[in-house]
């Protein structure tokens, strides 16, 4: 039993110095990285992995420096309006990302004394923080022993360990293995080296295995359904149709309103929309926009409407003041399909 344990140690410490060796060649350099240890400015780390939650690296990177120019410390976010937080957010989707971090901000700077938590107790006081981003952040900020588990290490773990059964009934087998595989001296390297290691080798489709640290040790090399680990069950995505309505009133002004704090989207600017036809009189363009939310597929007709009041909250605005409020990018694809056909 014990030449098990210390072989298994043996192999993990291997694997572990073959990836950190791999990262020191090959890993990506992106703007809130550094090499050799955590980051200096925990600030940085939070706001980078708020962003990548849900979103690739490619579209984050444009965002992150946009939005660090206009908030560079966490008291400047703190004290910014959340609706101007939303506005540098615009397209990155998910906003509750953006609330949760500008309520985190708040609570950092009030009730931290703008002292950045290093404990997991602590962290997980500060709003959106689950257990994925409470391990990142420690171990990227602080190089705490943590071990970060998202998508990109489940998949590399499925597969160095040929584990074939649905990822939900695994998952505890999945975090030891993860965890004994993580360097806990390194354990900021190590994060950024797994990850790279699954963003640009054990790549969901077409893994380079050839230019794998591991390929030596991986028990699905050379596998012919590789790409079909690890395996999911499938869930069918809901489906919903709605109608939107683009209201102008004699000024050529157009109706938004603010949707409720809670909720999808909340706290967004968006054109009133219904899941039933609300208006007869509206004109419906023939136009139709869909966007996939996390369970649902939302298919809105874009209709036309004209008259000077609208019922309910909300106000009519010059359309070039448009860009000037926080929209979901679902409803900027419907201006934008809209106006690109302009539809008298
Ligand atoms: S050898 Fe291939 S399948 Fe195995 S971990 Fe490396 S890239 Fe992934």
């Amino acid at each position: 039993m014990r030449t098990i344990f210390r072989y298994n140690r043996f192999m993990s410490n291997n694997l572990s110095k073959l990836l950190l060796n791999w990262y020191e060649k090959n890993g990506r350099d992106l703007p809130w990285r550094v090499r050799g240890g955590a980051h200096p400015d925990p600030y940085v780390v939070l706001v980078s992995e708020l962003m990548l939650q849900q979103t690739t690296v490619k579209t984050v990177i444009p965002y992150f420096h946009r939005f660090m120019k206009r908030f560079p410390t966490i008291q400047s976010l703190a004290e910014a309006p959340l609706e101007e937080v939303y506005l540098y957010w615009q397209g990155l989707g998910y906003y509750t990302r953006a609330r949760s971090l500008h309520t985190t901000a708040g609570i950092i700077t009030d009730q931290f004394g703008g002292r950045f938590p290093k404990t997991r107790k602590e962290v997980l006081k500060l709003k959106g923080i689950g257990n994925y981003t409470v391990a990142s952040f420690l171990a990227l900020a602080f190089n705490r022993p943590e071990t970060v588990i998202d998508g990109n290490v489940t998949r590399i773990i499925c597969r160095l360990y040929n584990l074939t059964d649905p990822i939900n009934e695994i998952t505890d087998l999945i975090h030891q293995k993860a965890e004994a595989l993580t360097d806990r001296k390194h354990s900021a390297d190590y994060a950024s080296a797994i990850m790279d290691l699954g963003a640009v080798i054990c790549t969901p489709k077409k893994p380079r295995c050839l230019l794998c640290p591991w390929q030596d040790f991986c028990l699905s090399k050379g596998r012919e359904n590789l790409e079909n680990i690890p395996f999911r069950k499938k869930t069918n995505k809901k489906e919903k149709n709605g109608f939107v309505y683009l209201v102008f009133n004699d000024k050529n002004e157009i109706f938004i309103r603010k949707r409720t704090e809670k909720g999808l989207l909340s706290g967004l600017y968006e054109f009133p929309w219904s899941e039933e036809k609300l208006f007869a009189e509206a004109t419906n363009t023939g136009l139709e926009v869909s966007h996939i939310f996390t369970h649902i597929k939302l298919s809105l007709h874009i209709c036309k409407l004209s008259v000077n009041t609208f019922p309910g909250s909300g106000k009519f605005i010059p359309i070039q003041e448009l860009s000037s409020y926080p929209f979901s990018t679902l409803m900027k694809k419907v201006y934008q399909k809209f106006s690109a056909n302009l539809v008298p």
